[in-house]
């Protein structure tokens, strides 16, 4: 079966990057357009992994983060924060927030399905 991977974005553009990406290199996606339909879609689909925005609406990346890493169920998960900041600290902010890895906009295919592959193998 397919892993399945969840992205977390409020950019349509972006999404469709990642739809095209991922669904090219095998893997199922699920999407969420903001922090809390993330942990809705987290806790109802229970992905192999989580891309998570971090500047969104009605709930950002970092306590979307927060939030599943706090539910037992879904702590396990790896998160992977994916941001356009580029202000330093910003990494740091992200692993206090829970997230297992970090990768900063504008990425290359080649890197983001690096760390994808990384941690799912
Ligand atoms: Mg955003």
């Amino acid at each position: 079966m397919s892993k399945k991977i969840l992205v977390v974005e409020d950019t349509e553009d972006n999404r469709q990057i990642l739809r095209d990406l991922l669904g090219m290199a095998g893997y199922d996606m699920v999407e969420a357009n903001d922090g809390a339909e993330g942990v809705a879609k987290a806790t109802e689909h229970r992905p192999d992994l989580i891309l998570m925005d971090i500047q969104m609406p009605v709930m950002d990346g970092y306590e979307a983060t927060r939030r599943i890493k706090a539910d037992p169920a879904l702590a396990s998960i790896p998160v992977i924060a994916v941001t356009s900041y580029a202000l330093s600290g910003d990494e740091q902010k992200a692993r206090d927030a829970g997230c297992d890895g970090y990768i900063a906009k504008p990425y290359s295919p080649r890197q983001m399905l690096a760390k994808v592959r990384e941690i799912l193998g």
